[in-house]
């Protein structure tokens, strides 16, 4: 049987076991994916290795710790620094990013009319999703809480702000990539940056899912098209099962029985 997991802290909000075991189980695969609760993520590698892994995912707060233990990285990974899965072959650890694919494709089945994004937050989402986007010819500024984090960001040419400097336009749409509403009630910025940016613009992504975060609710107060995270999850954790069973399987093969896990 191969073993998967994913590391993370915390872990036990993670619906990856429900997606990647019932697909496992629809395709027949002799698989079983479990949940790790990680607090040092520079165990990930003695970790995966001690659990006999064949492959894993990794969520908050350790992708940019899995990103410097891996000893492969694609082209896209390497440009982001930060990684979500990975997979091992013939002893060696390869790193993807999934998270950036995954999001991309929600937006773009959104559907919406979308040129300039905000992306509020800094940490490993945001600089995945921020390069995807921006690959893609959509035009990005990113508004994080505080202003270590925005570092890299500048260093790749990003308009970037803290709470302080910020200087608010119409943006087309607004993602929350923070981590505030996952565990708590918090807003990802002021109330009054988030009304003026919101009520000119198109739409409202949260990347949190399974819940309706109160950035999420104070969207729709403006009557915005919104979307939470559970797309880009499904979406993610497809591209990762292809990696995971060696492009075994079509996108469309995997989703009929991921997208079980949303119902
Ligand atoms: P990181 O820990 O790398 O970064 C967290 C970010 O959130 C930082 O920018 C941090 O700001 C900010 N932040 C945290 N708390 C607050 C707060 N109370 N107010 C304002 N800003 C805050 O996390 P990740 O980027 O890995 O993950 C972010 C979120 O994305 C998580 O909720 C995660 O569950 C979700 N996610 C969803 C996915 C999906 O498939 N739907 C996939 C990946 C992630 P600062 O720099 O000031 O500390």
């Amino acid at each position: 049987m191969k073993k998967f997991t994913i590391f993370g802290n915390p872990v036990s909000h993670s619906k990856s076991p429900l997606m990647h075991n019932l697909t496992f189980n629809g395709l027949g695969e002799n698989s079983k994916y479990s949940k790790t609760l990680l607090e040092d993520g520079s165990l990930i590698k003695s970790k995966f290795k001690e659990l006999g892994l064949t492959g894993a995912n990794i969520t908050v707060p350790h992708k940019e710790e899995a990103f410097k233990v891996c000893d492969e990285l694609d082209s896209f990974s390497k440009k982001v620094g930060v990684i979500n899965t990975i997979v091992q072959k013939d002893g060696k650890l390869y790193g993807y990013n999934t998270d950036a694919p995954g999001f991309l494709k929600a937006v773009l089945l959104f559907n919406q009319d979308i040129k300039t994004v905000l992306i509020i937050g800094a940490g490993g989402t945001a600089k995945a999703i921020s390069v995807v986007l921006r690959d893609e010819g959509y035009d990005v500024e990113i508004l994080n809480r505080s202003s270590a984090r925005l570092e890299s960001f500048k260093q790749k040419d990003f308009k970037t702000y803290t709470f302080d400097n910020f200087e608010p336009k119409k943006y087309d749409l607004i993602v929350n990539s923070t981590s505030a509403g996952l565990q708590d009630d918090y807003l990802p910025a002021p109330k009054e940056i988030l009304e003026q940016v919101l009520s000119s613009a198109k739409s409202s992504i949260d990347v949190i899912y399974g819940k309706e975060t109160p950035y999420l609710k104070l969207s729709k107060e403006y009557n915005l098209p919104t979307k939470d995270g559970s797309d880009m999850l499904l979406y993610q954790g497809i591209i990762a099962f292809e990696k995971f069973t060696n492009h075994k399987y079509s996108f469309d093969e995997i989703e009929n029985f991921m997208k079980e896990a949303f119902i």
